[in-house]
C-alpha cells in the first residue's frame, strides 16, 4: 500500500515537472519584434518614458493577439534591423520599413503591405528652398542611416547637387540638425514628416511635392520562416476585415 502511494506521488511529481517545463518553454517563445523607435507615429518613445508606442506597436500587438502569439518590442538602430534576423536577435522586423527598397527582399521575407508612403523634404520655417528640385551645391541635407531617405541624400551628394548628405542614427537627430541650422533640409517619409510638423510647425515646413520611389511598408521575418509570416499575414488580413486596422489608422493618423 505504502509502495503504491509512493509510486503515485512520484508520478504526480514527474507530471508536475513536465507541466512546469512546458510553461517555461512557452515563455521562451516570446517573439522579439525589432524596431527603431524614433519614427513617430509608427514607433516612438516619449521623453521621460521607455515605453515604445505607435501604430506599428498597436498593429503588431493586435496581430499577435489574433494569432495567439506572444511578442515584445526591442528598440535597435535601423541599419541593424535586417542583420538582427540572421543573428536571431529578432524574430520579426516592424519598423515602417519599405519592402521595395534595394535588395531588402533578398535579405528578409516581407509580409503583405500595411501602409504606403513617399518621401518629403522638410526645411526650416523661414527657408527659401522651394522643393527637392530647388536644392543647391552649397547645401547639406540629413536623413536616417540605412533608409530610403538616407540613400537619397547620399545620391544627391554624389551627383554634386548638394554639398553633403548627412546620415544619422535617429530621426530625432535629423530634426535637431535642421533646427540648429547644421543642415538645410531633412528627407523623411511623408506621414512621419507630417506628424513632426503637427507638433513643430513653427520651426519647420514641408516644401514642394512628395518624391522618390513609392514605398510599401511591411513587417519581415528571417528568410524561409514562412510559418511565422503566414500567421502575421493572416492576422493582418483579419484586422483589416474586423475594422481594427481602420480604428488604428484613425487613432494614429487622423
Ligand atoms: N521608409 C524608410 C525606409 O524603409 C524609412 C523607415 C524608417 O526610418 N523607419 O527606408
Amino acid at each position: 500500500m505504502k509502495k503504491k502511494l509512493t509510486v503515485i506521488m512520484l508520478a504526480i511529481a514527474v507530471i508536475g515537472a513536465f507541466a512546469l517545463s512546458a510553461c517555461g518553454g512557452e515563455e521562451a517563445t516570446t517573439l522579439k519584434v525589432v524596431t527603431e523607435a524614433t519614427f513617430k507615429p509608427f514607433e516612438f518613445v516619449e521623453d521621460g518614458s521607455d515605453e515604445i508606442q505607435g501604430f506599428d506597436v498597436d498593429m503588431m500587438n493586435a496581430i499577435a493577439e489574433d494569432q495567439g502569439l506572444s511578442i515584445e518590442f526591442v528598440n535597435i538602430e535601423f541599419d541593424a534591423l535586417i542583420p538582427a534576423l540572421d543573428s536571431n536577435q529578432g524574430d520579426i522586423i516592424c519598423a515602417g520599413m519599405n519592402k521595395l527598397s534595394g535588395d531588402r527582399a533578398e535579405q528578409a521575407d516581407f509580409g503583405d503591405t500595411y501602409f504606403e508612403s513617399d518621401l518629403m523634404l522638410l526645411v526650416k520655417a523661414d527657408s527659401d528652398i522651394t522643393g527637392i528640385d530647388g536644392v543647391t551645391p552649397d547645401m547639406k541635407l540629413a536623413s536616417q542611416i540605412g533608409t530610403t531617405g538616407g540613400e537619397y541624400v547620399q545620391d544627391l551628394a554624389k551627383e554634386g547637387k548638394i554639398a553633403d548628405g548627412v546620415v544619422l542614427n535617429q530621426w530625432t537627430d535629423c530634426y535637431l540638425q535642421l533646427q540648429n541650422g547644421d543642415v538645410q533640409g531633412v528627407i523623411v517619409d511623408l506621414p512621419v514628416g507630417n506628424a513632426y510638423l503637427a507638433e513643430n510647425g513653427d520651426v519647420a515646413k514641408y516644401v514642394g511635392e512628395k518624391f522618390g520611389d513609392h514605398e510599401e511598408f511591411a513587417f519581415a521575418v528571417k528568410k524561409g520562416n514562412t510559418e511565422l509570416l503566414d500567421k502575421l499575414n493572416t492576422g493582418l488580413a483579419n484586422l483589416k476585415e474586423s475594422g481594427k486596422y481602420d480604428e488604428l489608422l484613425q487613432k494614429w493618423f487622423s
